[in-house]
């Protein structure tokens, strides 16, 4: 008399009724989400699969994802998972959730390298440094997508290495990059590289607060604090890079949308030339870039 297969429709019925109990305004919708991301699927995922029988593995992941949700958490910190430039990532609370702003700060990446290799096609690829890599985003769609010699990545939270350096390991970019524990470009050593990269904290202390709860309450302090103007570690890092960089080597930094302008002068200050601001997918100034000079 019981049909024992329980479909994924089935399935996420239930989780639509614990979402809107916990008063999602659209708890359907976000069952769909949490599902696609569990499954690293398309955003259809529920949909086209809303008639498989799912394994009782699948429905405790997907009952543990919404109780997480159902409790606040993020959606890809509930799912486990994010993605990045069509990368899937694990996340968890030790790293930020990589950001679509950020995909476009690796696009100009992507570019940068593509371009040195044409003008130059006897040189050797470029080597690239992540600075405070996170989840490991930037450093491996770079190992994946760019012609780079290799990266190498840092952070100071052992959590966030891990976790970057699972997800290299399966996404199979785990030789390509070089993880390294430490202070922004402290742990270079005795390194040079052609270009520095980063996404380091720019919210002002005083914004913290202001943030959104789920980026607040649940996304770790250390990848947002940026210090009392958020740019700390900016200028921490624009002050390494000329040691660490080889001349006419390129640094590109995600920034503030409110303090673009003056995450520009931090690179004018230190040094760099042909320092230029670029807009991200919204049009807002988010991108800085400058080049070491060529004899300085
Ligand atoms: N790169 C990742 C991304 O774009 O999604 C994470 C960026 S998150 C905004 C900043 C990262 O910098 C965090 O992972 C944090 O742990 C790291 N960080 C903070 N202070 C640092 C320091 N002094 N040296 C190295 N990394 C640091
Ligand atoms: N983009 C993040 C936010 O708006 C901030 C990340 C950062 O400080 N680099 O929450």
């Amino acid at each position: 008399v019981l049909d024992l297969a329980v479909t994924l429709a089935g399935a996420l019925d239930g989780a639509r009724r614990s979402l809107a109990e916990a008063g999602w305004a659209e708890p359907r919708l976000e069952a769909a989400e949490l599902y696609s991301l569990l499954v690293c699927g398309p955003a259809s995922a529920a949909w086209s699969d809303r008639e498989r029988a799912i394994s009782p593995s699948l429905a405790a992941r997907i009952e543990a994802a919404v109780r997480l949700r159902c409790a606040g958490q993020p959606r890809q910190y509930a799912a486990g998972r994010a993605c990045f430039r069509g990368h899937w990532l694990r996340v968890d609370g030790r790293v930020l959730i990589p950001r679509p702003e950020t995909e476009g700060l690796v696009e100009l990446v992507v570019e940068w390298a593509a371009g040195r290799c044409r003008e130059a096609p006897a040189a050797p690829p470029p080597l690239v440094a992540d600075i405070g890599t996170g989840s490991g985003a930037i450093a491996i769609s770079l190992a994946l997508e760019a012609p780079v010699s290799g990266v190498i990545a840092t952070d100071t939270s052992p959590g966030a290495l891990s976790l970057a350096i699972e997800n290299a390991t399966l996404l199979g970019a785990r030789e390509r990059i070089g993880f390294r524990r430490g202070s922004f470009l402290e742990p270079l050593l005795e390194d040079v590289v052609d270009a520095v990269v980063s996404n380091p904290p720019y919210i002002t202390s005083g914004e913290l607060d202001s943030l959104d709860r789920e980026v607040r309450d649940f996304e770790p302090l250390l990848a947002l604090d940026g210090g009392p103007d958020g740019l700390g570690p900016t200028r921490r890092i624009a002050e390494q890079a000329g040691r660490f960089l080889a001349p006419g080597g390129l640094i590109a930094l995600e920034t503030d949308s409110r303090r673009a302008g003056a995450a520009a002068a931090v690179l004018t200050h230190a040094g760099f030339e042909q320092v230029e601001v670029r807009d991200d997918l919204y049009g807002r100034p988010r991108y800085v870039l400058g080049r070491r000079a060529e004899n300085g």
